[in-house]
């Protein structure tokens, strides 16, 4: 047995071919991956809490179903082939078609977000200059430097005009939790800024790439996805298949406590003393963690994965009357500009999206607030949260029925910000991981894709 540093005297080590750290989706799919690959290679996943799947998690309290984590997903062909190496087919539930709708609070009131070219002349969410402003993107002169370090809210208002800019706002703290003024554009929405730079517009690049999809599925008969898709059970259907898949080769409530490297292999050593020897480590956890993990091995490295900042968020979840709910509440849901006098974000028709998550006649919504713009106001009683919820609700959707709560639920540091320096810490990262640490990988959504749908991909040998 080959002694690393900071090793017990006598310390168990088992020698794997791959050693994952973290059961959320992205170490879980690692996971499946490499085994779908090599059903023979011996693979280890350590899970530091005592359940797998990481934020994704599903309850059933009083007929009600409760996503506390990822509402629902994306669909994209690597879930598309994950979904069918589960054998999971029959278990995929679509977002109803009503989940386009979607509503921005402005000035105390719901305003549709428009659908379509019609809607979209007629709206009232951008004056008429506005809209003339956003046609004429496709004529609007590139940046003869692109910088992937530009923000969204400067990207968007100089594509897009400054009208544009707060509802944008409202979208990006619906996906990151986060503040558009802070989040680098070419690290958070990747697919903006490369359209930009390759194509000379936003619009001219997403053709495009829909052309490119187009031909590569020309001739296949694939069904029409759904915008967005759950699960019979709910979303931790997909993590508790890939848990099982992966059978004993997942091990519960077993933290790493620290990852070093003697010799060939890297060692990691979990809190209870057992220790784990490979050439390839996957290190799926938050880059916090994988910042403490990391420290004794590579403090610089150690250091750039420390600088990822998180938001927290708290969720309210409202039984309410089904026959009393507003045309406002129909659809997917809506979310508030910032400089609304609420500090909720925003509100989700569950219920609207997926009718099996509440039972017959009641109505599910969920009231999101919290994240970067109000970092502290998921640390306050739940009966300011509830407070909070319902007042916000009625202002908003001008709902009068009663409302019961039926959960408020905390998640702390959990979603990654891609902010002012991301860029250049990831290109940091990588050089780092290329040039040191051969077989080292990191993954999850501190790095490149937020969303869960990007957890889920076939393996690549990038380093991050
Ligand atoms: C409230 C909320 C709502 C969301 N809504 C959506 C949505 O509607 N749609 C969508 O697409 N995405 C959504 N997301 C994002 C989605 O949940 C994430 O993209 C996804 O969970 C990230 O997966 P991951 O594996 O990278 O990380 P995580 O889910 O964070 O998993 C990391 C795992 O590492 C484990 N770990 C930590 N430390 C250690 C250690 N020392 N040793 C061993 N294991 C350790 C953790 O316990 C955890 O299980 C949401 C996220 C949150 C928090």
């Amino acid at each position: 047995m080959e002694r690393h540093p900071g090793d017990a005297p006598h310390s168990a080590t088992t020698r794997c071919d791959l050693v994952v750290v973290g059961a959320g989706p992205a170490g879980l799919a690692e996971a499946f991956w490499a085994l779908h690959a090599r059903p023979d290679q011996r693979v280890v996943v350590v899970e530091a809490a005592p359940v797998p799947g990481g934020w994704v998690r599903t309850e059933e309290v009083d007929g009600f179903r409760l996503e506390l984590g990822p509402q629902a997903l994306r669909p994209s062909d690597s879930l598309d082939a994950l979904i069918a190496a589960l054998g999971m087919e029959g278990e995929v539930v679509p977002a109803s078609a009503s989940a386009k709708l979607r509503h921005v609070g402005r000035g105390g009131r719901l305003i549709p977000v428009p659908t379509g070219p019609g809607a979209f002349l007629g709206t009232p969410l951008l004056p008429l200059s506005a809209k003339l402003r956003l046609l004429t993107e496709p004529f609007r002169r590139k940046r003869a430097d692109v910088d992937p370090t530009e923000s969204i809210s400067s990207f968007v208002g100089r594509r897009f005009g400054r009208h544009a800019v707060p509802l944008v706002q409202a979208v990006v703290s619906g996906i990151f939790a986060g503040d558009a003024d802070h989040l680098e554009v070419g690290s958070a929405f990747p697919l903006l800024a490369e359209a930009e730079r390759q194509h000379g517009s936003v619009f001219a690049g997403m053709k495009a790439k829909a052309r490119t999809a187009r031909e590569a599925h020309r001739g296949a008969h694939r069904p029409k996805r759904p915008a967005l898709l759950s699960f019979r059970t709910g979303m931790q259907t997909l993590t508790d298949r890939l848990a099982s898949a992966l059978g004993d080769r997942l091990m519960l409530g077993a933290a790493a406590e620290r990852v070093t490297c003697g010799g060939d292999a890297y060692r990691v050593t979990l809190a209870d003393g057992r220790s784990f020897d490979t050439q390839n480590l996957i290190l799926a956890c938050p880059a916090r963690v994988s910042e403490s993990l990391l420290r004794g091995l590579d403090r610089d490295l150690a250091a750039d994965l420390g600088g990822v900042p998180y938001a927290s968020l708290a969720s309210v979840y409202l039984d309410l009357d089904a026959a009393l709910i507003p045309a406002t509440m129909r659809g997917f849901g809506f979310l508030l500009e910032p400089g609304e006098s609420s500090e909720v974000l925003g509100g989700l028709s569950c219920s609207d999206v997926f009718p099996d998550h509440a039972p017959e006649g009641r109505f599910l919504c969920r009231m999101m607030m919290g994240g970067r713009r109000f970092p502290d106001l998921v640390d306050r009683s739940d009966e300011e949260l509830v407070a909070l919820a319902t007042s916000t609700l009625g202002t908003y959707t001008g709902y009068r029925g009663p409302a019961r709560a039926i959960r408020v639920a905390r998640v702390h540091s959990a979603i990654p910000q891609y902010e002012e320096g991301h860029h250049a810490r990831l290109e940091r990262i990588g050089t780092r991981l290329r040039e040191r640490h051969p077989g080292l990988r990191l993954r999850g959504n501190s790095y490149r894709a937020i969303a869960l749908t990007g957890q889920l991909g076939t393996p690549t040998p990038d380093p991050v």
